[in-house]
């Protein structure tokens, strides 16, 4: 049987995923003590304030070849960017956040609303469970790095257009080359039919090593946070995504 801190056993708990426990300490009472803390640790009053630092923004060529950039250099390409209508109605860019060498690239559609305000990717509410999701494998956003399939923030959250994708995905290309991540975690069917240039439905795509043309990192398909928030039923067959995830990454290193 898998041992999980109590921490995990929280995080799991958010999740919606039952954790088997010895009968001393899996009274309701313990339960009830423990998980409190850690539900106030994921309200959304607290943000995790990891946004990466904006440099200077200077003028940038919409045709700039971003290919061969720096962070710096991409990072003001993206946020001096109008390739495409969506710059008319952002508050601002959301470029990613995290580790920069990390094993774990986490990938969704695009920013929220509460993303434009705050310029950092997955603040909101299905922020706060992605959090939980990682925390259950042991990660926190500072392991990891998180960005979207669009920098800018679609109207009213509408799905992406094809030619916002095809504008912004030389973005991401160059953040994935820069990163070399181990693993990437698509989250939900759009990051993941936009990555894997597939119409195939989510379910099919779960479950199995995905290869994407810039890198040699497999990727990972597995239900978005806002939709787990919608079907937390769902949210076992998450779980078994991420524990594949893992055992991927792990597979590697041994
Ligand atoms: N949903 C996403 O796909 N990305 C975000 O950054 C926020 C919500």
């Amino acid at each position: 049987m898998t041992n999980f801190t109590s921490r995990q056993q929280d995080y799991l708990a958010a999740m919606g995923i039952d954790v088997w426990l010895p009968r001393e300490s899996a009274s309701a009472e313990n339960i009830e003590q423990e998980r409190q803390p850690a539900i106030a640790e994921i309200a959304p009053t607290e943000s995790v304030a990891i946004a990466e630092a904006q440099p200077q923004v200077e003028p940038v060529s919409p045709d700039t070849d971003v290919s061969t950039l720096n962070w710096e250099s991409l990072q003001t390409c993206v946020a001096e960017c109008r390739r495409c209508d969506l710059h008319q109605s952002r508050t601002q860019t959301v470029f990613g956040v995290g580790n920069r060498h990390a094993d774990w690239l986490i990938i969704g559609e695009a920013p929220g609303a509460d993303e434009d305000r705050q310029g950092e990717p997955f603040v909101g509410r299905a922020g706060q469970l992605l959090n939980a999701m990682l925390q259950a494998l042991d990660l926190s956003r500072q392991d990891v790095y998180i960005a979207n399939i669009l920098k800018c923030r679609p109207p009213q959250n509408r799905d992406p257009k094809a030619d916002e994708v095809a504008h912004c995905s030389s973005y991401l290309q160059r953040q994935i080359q820069l990163i070399q991540p181990k693993v990437i975690l698509a989250l939900g069917r759009i990051a993941a039919q936009n990555l894997l240039q597939t119409n195939t439905t989510l379910g099919r795509l779960r479950g199995r090593l995905h290869h994407i043309e810039m890198t040699s990192a497999p990727v990972i398909v597995t239900y978005h946070p806002a939709y787990l928030l919608r079907s937390p039923l769902e949210k076992r067959k998450s779980w078994e995504d991420l524990l594949f995830a893992k055992s991927t990454l792990e597979s590697m290193d041994s």
